[in-house]
């Protein structure tokens, strides 16, 4: 059995699988991007991803390579599955989670639910789209975009004047995608767990509430989604593992419309912070789980510890103040919240940790998770 496995990335996603490495007895090395990132404990490495030389070289001292996040470029992801390392998710499914456009396309070639869509080269093309769509609609960037940069809502292709013009200069003959604003209820995120030899879990589907586009609150399971919301969902999330050979976790944020409709927004083929809760609050969590999966292990049971669940994302303030500098007080009125350190420097809007707390009654559950996360809140 390979049993070293490798995260190319140093994030606090490759940070939370090092305790359940540990548990297994797993060996866990990370290429980090810089010293003293938030998984440096198991660095074994510090470099560049983007550099094939320096990524190989780090591959070659593991069984298994996986990620922190998406950003490893198509060529270097190609060279190590040349050279015989196995890559998991592999390089044909993480393309459509690096690029919005692509992943729109097969998402619709499969026939799964997405908000209508264009890809858009010229302003006058978004002219029309807009024209068709009551002169409303979400712009985004292909690439490169996380926690709601490279989105805007738009009403005319002046909006997006910047993003056209860095299209022109690359020269690539790009396109953005442009979508349908659409008119949710609430958002939802399915996690699944996917092996290479095929065996898929699923977690509850979980609610997400996000502010200024980064994800704040999770409760899991969503509230009234037991029945049609769950089976929706699940099937979904399980359509797209199976239909893009995802290996490890995919994580599915979702658009539940005023219709009554389950619609695909994005895909994560990683850990994701939609399912944090998961350390504290389901037999077996996302982490552990993408370690079984990228393993080819068999795969651990999804269910909640307790009825509910909710997780509270930390987001660094101005005096750059840490977790660990506030505890006292949290932890002495807030007892059955769990927290989460990243150990990252402290900067406004940066995620620097969560808090979670698990329980049979929801409204306790989230006064105590709200009363908890204040403490770290400027
Ligand atoms: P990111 O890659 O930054 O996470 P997303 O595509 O997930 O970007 O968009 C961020 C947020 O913007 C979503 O969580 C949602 O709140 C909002 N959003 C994205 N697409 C749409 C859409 N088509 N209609 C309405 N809101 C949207």
């Amino acid at each position: 059995m390979a049993k070293t496995v490798g995260v190319i990335g140093g994030g606090q996603l490759a940070r939370m699988m090092i305790p359940a490495a540990l548990e297994l007895g797993v060996d866990i090395r990370v290429l980090a991007e810089a010293e003293g990132m938030s998984a440096s404990i198991a660095a074994s490495a510090v470099g560049d991803y983007r550099d094939l030389d320096t990524v190989l070289a780090f591959a070659r001292t593991v069984d298994v390579i996986t990620f922190d996040h998406e950003h490893v470029p198509q060529p270097v992801l190609r060279a190590l599955v040349d050279a015989g390392i196995p890559v998991h998710p592999g390089p044909d499914a993480l393309l459509y989670a690096q690029d919005k456009l692509l992943m729109r396309a097969k998402l619709s070639e499969l026939g799964l639910p997405v908000p209508d869509w264009a890809a858009v080269e010229t302003p006058a093309q978004l002219a029309d789209f807009l024209a068709d769509h009551g002169d409303r609609a979400v712009a985004k960037t292909a690439r490169g975009g996380y926690d709601g940069k490279g989105v805007r809502v738009i009403s005319t292709p002046h909006d997006v004047d910047d993003w056209f013009t860095a299209l022109a200069e690359d020269g690539n003959g790009g396109a953005l995608l442009v979508e349908e604003l659409v008119d949710f209820r609430r958002e939802l995120a399915q996690q699944v767990a996917r092996r290479p030899s095929g065996e898929i879990v699923a977690w509850p589907v979980v609610e997400t509430v996000q502010r200024d586009g980064i994800c704040a609150e999770v409760v899991a399971p969503a509230t009234n989604s037991a029945g049609h919301v769950a089976e929706v969902s699940e099937d979904i999330a399980v359509r797209i593992a199976d239909g893009l050979g995802v290996t490890g976790m995919l994580a599915v944020e979702l658009f539940e419309t005023t219709d009554d409709r389950v619609l695909v927004n994005e895909l994560a083929m990683r850990p994701h912070n939609s399912g944090h809760w998961s350390i504290d609050g389901s037999t077996t969590s996302q982490f552990e789980q993408h370690l079984r999966a990228v393993l080819d292990l068999p795969l651990g049971a999804t269910g909640t510890l307790q009825p509910w669940a909710m997780m509270l994302n930390v987001l660094g303030g101005p005096d750059g103040a840490t977790m660990v500098d506030r505890y006292e007080k949290a932890m002495s009125e807030h007892p059955t919240a769990k927290f989460h350190s990243y150990d990252k420097v402290s900067r406004p809007g940066r995620k620097v940790g969560h808090v979670t707390v698990c329980g049979d009654d929801l409204d306790e559950v989230a006064y105590q998770a709200r009363g908890a996360a204040a403490f770290f809140q400027d």
